[in-house]
């Protein structure tokens, strides 16, 4: 992203991957927009969608801080992401989770957000949610579940460790 102020942004991260400032395509902007923003809890009163769009727009010169920036496991995420908070699952449902043998809960998928090296794992906005999900012990599906239904393998053994 030649011309934009990137120093304020840019973040040395493991495996050597540097965060810039991400500025997708006009034509990705309203894909990348759904990805982040919404799933977001800040999406209703967020300054930094306009100050973005008046970057790409040539109106200022700076990117704003703490906005999107490319990620190891997507192409683009937020700093500012912020899930949303889940309800947390009944009483009943997390006593039947923390009584049920590892074989009998759902498996760990290719792609599992707690398996380490997955997109999934390093994405961060992924990994805010998915912590969060396991925080709460509110419900995080499957994302290999077509009708997202599934519970995810891994957020069923964090919450039956009490990863939280
Ligand atoms: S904080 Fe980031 S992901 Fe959330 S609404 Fe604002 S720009 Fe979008």
């Amino acid at each position: 992203m030649a011309g934009a102020n990137t120093s304020a942004n840019t973040m040395l991260l493991n495996r050597g991957f540097v965060r810039e400032p991400f500025l997708p395509d006009p034509a990705r902007w309203n894909d990348v927009y759904d990805m982040l923003c919404g799933h977001c809890a800040n999406k209703a009163d967020c300054g930094l969608i306009e100050a973005m769009l008046a970057f790409a727009q040539g109106r200022t010169r700076e990117w704003p801080e703490n906005a999107w920036v490319t990620d190891l496991g997507t192409s683009a995420t937020c700093l500012s992401y912020a899930p949303i908070r889940g309800e947390t699952i009944s009483r009943q449902r997390l006593d039947a989770l923390a009584h049920t043998p590892d074989e009998a809960l759902p498996h760990v998928c290719g792609g599992c957000a707690a398996k380490k090296g997955t997109e999934a794992s390093v994405a961060l906005h992924t990994q805010r949610d998915y912590r969060a999900a396991v925080r709460d012990q509110s419900e995080f599906t499957c994302h290999e579940d077509p009708e997202n239904k599934r519970l995810c393998g891994g957020w069923c053994r964090a919450v039956q460790r009490k990863e939280v």
